[in-house]
């Protein structure tokens, strides 16, 4: 997950977007990058300002490495159904970069998610490259990051902790060009003209299920945003189906907006269990 957009950025909207950060974290003066072992660089992040110092001393951090063969996860959670996209809407989006990801900002009633019986609303989505998550071992092109956040604010959930945010995250592999990114990808270059932090209108865009190709196949934590304040507010689903591809021509545009790799290292689990929920015979 990203940061919130950088003072210096001016983004012509009538509110500061949202990237990986919610709205309530004030912006830091400070700035910070992916390249291990310089002075900005993920290992530094709890030490470049005292807001962040959950990046270094949390214990719930993410993203994490997702091993799918049972050894460290969890398969015993019947409950959890197959995420269902259905109530997602055509909306008002616009895409920008902030030099740390390229994010797509929705309006509200662009859609929620049900987890847990709580219902979420979507704010956002952004893409990372590489992806964050590293699911047995590989680390996919790219990984999308649906932000949603509680209606009801803080609520408890899994013993008494909280999750403000639930968030999908969805990896993308090589492959044949993705028809869901087709949708407002052709827009990315224009980023390249008109720079970092400048939003452009992109129309009307749907969270569109049979393009995203979600199914039921997904892993399931507690854990924080990806980015400074590195707050462990987040209920983490990341899919584990392998249907959503990124092409050749699709990485070298995002790859002239964002040149440098944006993904975090995986984090320690900290005792903290990956529940998985795997098909069923009645799931694609
Ligand atoms: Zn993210």
């Amino acid at each position: 997950m990203e940061a919130q957009i950088n003072q210096n950025h001016q983004v012509k909207k009538d509110r500061a977007p949202l990237v990986c950060q919610p709205f309530w974290f004030p912006p830091s003066e400070v700035d910070f990058g992916y390249r291990e072992h310089s002075p900005t660089g993920p290992e530094n992040w709890g030490r470049l300002d005292p807001a962040w110092a959950t990046c270094s001393a949390g214990r719930e951090q993410s993203p994490v490495h997702i091993r799918t063969d049972g050894r460290r996860a969890r398969r015993d959670l019947p409950a959890l159904p197959a995420l269902n996209f259905s109530s997602y809407a055509p909306s008002p989006a616009v895409l920008f970069s902030d030099g740390h990801a390229l994010t797509v900002d929705v309006v509200a009633g662009a859609g929620s998610l049900w987890v847990d019986g709580r219902e979420y609303e979507l704010r956002h989505f952004h893409f990372h490259s590489p992806s964050e998550h590293v699911i047995d071992g590989v680390r996919p092109p790219l990984e999308m990051h649906m932000v949603h956040e509680s209606l009801d604010g803080d609520v408890d959930v899994d013993g008494g902790t909280t999750a403000r945010l639930a968030v999908i995250g969805v990896p993308f592999k090589d492959g044949p060009p993705s028809p869901f990114l087709d949708e407002f990808w052709r827009e990315v270059p224009r980023l390249a003209l008109v720079g970092a932090g400048v939003a452009l209108d992109i129309g009307l865009l749907v969270v569109d299920a049979p393009h995203l190709r979600l199914g039921p196949d997904y892993a399931r934590y507690r854990g924080s945003l990806t980015t400074p304040p590195c707050t462990q507010d987040v209920l983490w689903t990341v899919s584990l189906d392998h249907w959503n591809t990124i092409s050749p021509d699709q990485i070298r545009a995002f790859r002239q907006i964002l040149p440098e790799p944006s993904a975090r290292p995986t984090q320690k689990l900290h005792g903290r269990h990956v529940y998985l929920h795997a098909a069923t015979e009645s799931s694609p």
